[in-house]
């Protein structure tokens, strides 16, 4: 569903950290990690090809990009998640670098669209401890500008009162920018739907 243009709030996994709607170059960077000009332009031709009567929309249009920081103020930080078998996987948090304080971004058994519409009540899992920090392909340095891109493809969904759209995401993921080499990366994914 398009998400552009309707000023969606962030989603409440995102509480504890400092957020703040990613603009500009940084937004455009992050979402072409995502989307790229060539995704966008085939999934525009394979929708004239079909025919369809319905408008096309672009991915690009039904997300969302944040940028993650600190309460403190500060805009770097490291992202931990827990390392096992060189794979990084959730819960994923974010890390100041000036403050050293911690907030969870990420837990698939909290957040996203199928944890919203679970019938079960959400409960923290036991996890390993989130140790490992995400580090940059490029440099191996792993401050980064943290960023989260999250996703909103296919219908509304049904809302619990109480609720927000905000909080139906179909993927999240996780990155930023380098503060070494300044690329810009998405290193974590999760579907959650
Ligand atoms: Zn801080
Ligand atoms: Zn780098």
């Amino acid at each position: 569903m398009r998400i552009t243009g309707i000023e969606i709030p962030p989603p409440s996994c995102l509480a504890s950290v400092r957020v703040t709607r990613a603009e500009g170059d940084f937004r455009q960077k992050l979402i072409e990690q995502f989307v790229s000009d060539v995704d966008d332009a085939e999934s525009l031709e394979r929708h004239r090809k079909l025919e369809r009567t319905e408008e096309w929309l672009s991915t690009r249009d039904e997300l969302e990009v944040w940028r993650v920081g600190c309460p403190c103020g500060d805009e770097k930080g490291k992202i931990f998640g827990v390392g096992v078998d060189q794979e990084f996987s959730a819960p994923v948090f974010y890390g100041c670098t000036k403050c050293a304080a911690r907030g969870l971004i990420f837990d698939p058994s909290l957040h996203g669209y199928n944890a919203e519409t679970a019938k079960k009540k959400k409960k923290v899992r036991a996890a390993p401890p989130a140790k490992a920090a995400l580090h940059c392909r490029g440099c191996k340095t792993t401050v980064w500008r943290p960023a989260v891109v999250v996703t909103y493809q296919g219908e509304p969904p049904n809302i619990a009162p109480g609720r927000g759209l905000q909080d139906y995401f179909d993927a999240i993921l996780i990155g930023g920018q380098c503060i070494g080499c300044s690329n810009f990366a998405l290193r974590y994914s999760a579907e959650c739907a």
